[in-house]
């Protein structure tokens, strides 16, 4: 996969991000990349958010450096991430307060989470 451009516009309409399917707010900054894979050039667009969460999870990493990282490999390792870190087995299940969001809030939830055990760790 090779990247032609990045760029990170206001959205000026909604759109649809592909990595967590959410709406992308019009006024919103977001991640427009025109990628070729396979020869066939292509605009990815997402949340900030969620390309960040991608790179702080560490998921570019395993994934094929051809394709680059695919949606349903974003989504099962944030239902990966939530699993590891917020199962509660008393109820057998995740953690009330990681239950019935979308997976954007699941994501800013997350980028949170990681900052605040950044700092920790620097203190
Ligand atoms: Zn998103």
């Amino acid at each position: 996969m090779t990247i032609l451009k990045e760029a990170t516009p206001v959205a000026r309409k909604e759109h649809k991000c592909m990595f967590c399917y959410g709406t992308i707010n019009k006024g919103q900054k977001y991640l427009r990349q025109t990628n070729v894979v396979d020869g066939i050039v292509g605009d990815w667009v997402c949340h900030q958010e969620c390309q960040s969460v991608a790179r702080e999870l560490g998921m570019y990493d395993d994934c094929d450096p051809d394709y680059g990282l695919s949606d349903e490999i974003f989504n099962e390792s944030i239902n990966q991430y939530i699993y590891d870190e917020h199962y509660d087995s008393e109820t057998d299940d995740v953690q009330a307060e990681w239950q019935g969001l979308t997976r954007y809030q699941e994501v800013c939830k997350i980028l949170n989470e990681l900052d605040k055990n950044d700092s920790n760790r620097n203190t």
